[in-house]
């Protein structure tokens, strides 16, 4: 009798996206709400480069605010159908978005960065291949989650132009 075994889907590339400084401007505290959610400038643009190269792209975002109370579930569930439409139209939807709602002050959790949680479930359930995948970035915690994944990083100023930082990648 012989087997055989069903063909391997293809490895995918993708970019591992920070939210808060990379993507909407982070005003050095929480963003609290929509209201509080404003885009930056270059960031659709410069997913619609990477897209047209074949990347994929996943949020990975920290939100201990809501460990401290500061907002819900609901309100980053918000924030996130926003930008999950503003991808949308642009062209470069989000294959998904992972957030830890953890923060040391109540408790230590492996998926708030720089644990890997978060990244690892990606890898596994879309099938990424992290020597050709991307994290960006604006803090080292950020790059750290993926690197021992072997996921390299581009570390970006917060709040910079995200088109500036990504021709490594392209
Ligand atoms: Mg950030």
């Amino acid at each position: 009798m012989r087997f055989s075994s069903p063909p391997k889907p293809d490895l995918c590339k993708a970019i591992f996206l920070d939210r808060d400084g990379v993507i909407n401007h982070d005003p050095g505290d929480y963003t609290r709400s929509i209201e509080e959610f404003s885009i930056l400038p270059t960031a659709l643009e410069a997913l619609r480069i990477l897209a047209e190269k074949g990347y994929i792209f996943i949020l990975i975002t920290n939100q201990g605010g809501i460990a401290k109370g500061i907002y819900s579930h609901d309100a980053v569930h918000e924030i996130h159908n926003h930008l999950r439409n503003l991808c949308n139209e642009n062209g470069t939807p989000l294959t998904d978005i992972y957030y830890s709602p953890h923060h040391e002050i109540t408790g230590l959790s492996l998926s708030r960065k720089p644990g890997s949680m978060m990244v690892e479930r990606a890898i596994a359930r879309y099938n990424i291949n992290p020597a050709e995948s991307w994290m960006i970035g604006d803090k080292q915690r950020d790059l750290d989650c993926a690197s021992v994944l072997g996921v390299q990083g581009v570390l970006i100023p917060t709040n910079g132009a995200l088109i500036d930082y990504i021709h490594s990648l392209v």
